[in-house]
């Protein structure tokens, strides 16, 4: 017998007790890896949490550009007037004091071969599993006339990264009474299916409080949007003659802005000027997913339904905004299920465990005046193929007229929901 094999028969036993003595530490680590998430958003920064909290044994570093970060939704309420930037802005502090390595630094290319992530400072950051949830950049020239130079004049306010919401803000403070505020709404898909809808209400309220004889034009490149019934309930009854939208067969397509004449043309040549145009342009994902290869020719990203996985690049997550996901709808809420999933599933294949069934859930929320709330649900299954939305699991809530006599609760404590959803999301990531 060798010395080593005496020493090792010698130590079995007490080799045994020591693995049944720390079972829990011991085995945590065998599912150990280095996960890096690119992009500290409503995908990211659920995903760094949620990793951190239920998979001690991952290494977790979240590649954020910004310190802070502001939320789209509720951008749409300091247009009301009733919140403000700092309280839908966020950082980064709380996320690294539980843990998570927080590198703010702009990441510039991803070598999947090599699996390594290079910043704009020129580090590498190795990684076994990475995700990706970069959100979207907007298609410059998609509209003529329509780039960065001409958001200044025309805002979009649609990427706090590009652009805050308090540009399109301090435009409509400024705005006459009397003034025509006008919009262009892009086809699908964009970010945020209700968010221009919930945003021609929030205009509307602070128009008809300030400047009562004032007017909005939406001018929309599809014919149908989410939760319309109940917006168009909402805007006849809370802002009657204040609110009108031309859908695409009514000519509501703009495919040209002059920013200098405060103009923009639809497709059939109709020229319609504004006080304040507000332009939210077609979008694609952001150029680090493309740049990386996770984009198809469409400019989203192909994901496999039952894990997030790239469809194109192994070992990548993309998550949120830059994925295609449809049916569901690009949104904080969706980015956020999609992260739960993505870091489950990363957890699983690092520990050699089977994959987890993939559920699915959204939750979007809108203000439409003031105690006025509306909301969608969706609950949804990868499948191999596909994402599918669950039979009979969602829909909308019901419009005034099935409500009768409870409409206005109702909408009140929708309101309270959508603020619930909020403090509850924004604490999740952030908190
Ligand atoms: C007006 C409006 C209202 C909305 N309201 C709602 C709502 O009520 N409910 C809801 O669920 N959703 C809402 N949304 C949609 C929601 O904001 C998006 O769906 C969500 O932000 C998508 O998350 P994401 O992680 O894909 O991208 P984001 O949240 O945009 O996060 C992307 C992050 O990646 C970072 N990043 C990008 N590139 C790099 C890089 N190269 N290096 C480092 N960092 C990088 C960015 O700085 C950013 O912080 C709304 C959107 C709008 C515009």
């Amino acid at each position: 017998m060798t010395l080593a094999r005496r020493s090792l028969l010698a130590a079995a036993p007490a080799l045994a007790a020591a693995t049944l003595a720390a079972p829990r530490a011991a085995r945590a680590q065998a599912g150990a890896g280095r996960v890096v998430i690119l992009g500290g958003g409503f995908g990211g920064a659920s995903a760094a949490r949620f990793a951190r909290d239920r998979f001690p044994q991952l290494d977790i570093t979240l590649i954020e550009r910004s310190r802070t970060f502001t939320t789209c939704p509720y951008g749409n309420l300091v247009l009301a007037g009733r919140r403000d930037m700092a309280s839908i802005t966020f950082g980064y502090e709380r996320l690294a004091a539980r843990g998570v390595r927080v590198v703010h630094q702009a990441a510039v290319a991803v070598d999947a071969g090599a699996k390594r992530v290079r910043l704009a400072d020129g580090a590498q950051v190795p990684y076994d599993k990475l995700i990706v949830s970069p959100g979207i950049d907007l298609r410059w020239g998609a509209i003529e006339g329509y780039d960065e130079a001409a958001s200044a004049r025309m805002p979009h306010g649609w990427v706090p990264s590009l652009q805050p919401i308090s540009v399109l803000a301090a435009q409509l403070r400024a705005m006459r009474d009397g003034g025509v505020f006008v919009m262009a709404i892009p086809d699908n898909p964009f970010r945020c299916p209700p968010g221009p809808y919930e945003r021609i209400s929030m205009v509307a309220e602070y128009l008809k409080r300030h400047k009562p004889r004032s007017k909005i034009i939406a001018l929309d490149a599809k014919n149908g949007f989410s939760k319309q019934p109940l917006f168009q309930d909402a805007w006849a009854e809370l802002y009657p003659g204040m609110v009108e939208w031309r859908g695409a067969s009514n000519d509501g397509r703009v495919v040209r802005v002059r920013p200098a004449e405060m103009e923009v043309e639809t497709e059939f040549g109709d020229r319609v000027k504004g006080d304040v145009i507000n332009v939210i342009p077609p979008q694609m994902a952001a150029s680090i997913a493309r740049e990386a290869g996770l984009a198809a020719a469409s400019g989203w990203c192909p994901i496999r339904p039952t894990t997030f996985e790239s469809a194109q690049v192994p070992d990548v997550y993309v998550l949120g905004d830059a994925t295609v996901a449809a049916p569901m709808p690009k949104s904080g809420f969706a980015a956020s299920s999609h992260a739960k999933h993505a870091v489950a599933c990363i957890a699983a294949s690092l520990a050699g465990r089977p994959t987890p069934p993939a559920v699915f859930f959204n939750t979007c929320y809108s203000h439409v005046g003031d105690d006025y709330g509306i909301s969608i649900v969706g609950v949804f299954r990868g499948t191999p193929e596909r994402i599918v939305e669950v039979e009979g699991s969602g829909g909308i809530s019901p419009r005034n007229e099935a409500l009768g006599a409870r409409a206005r609760d109702f909408r009140k404590l929708e309101a309270l929901y959508a603020d619930g959803w909020y403090d509850a999301i924004t604490n999740e990531m952030f908190g």
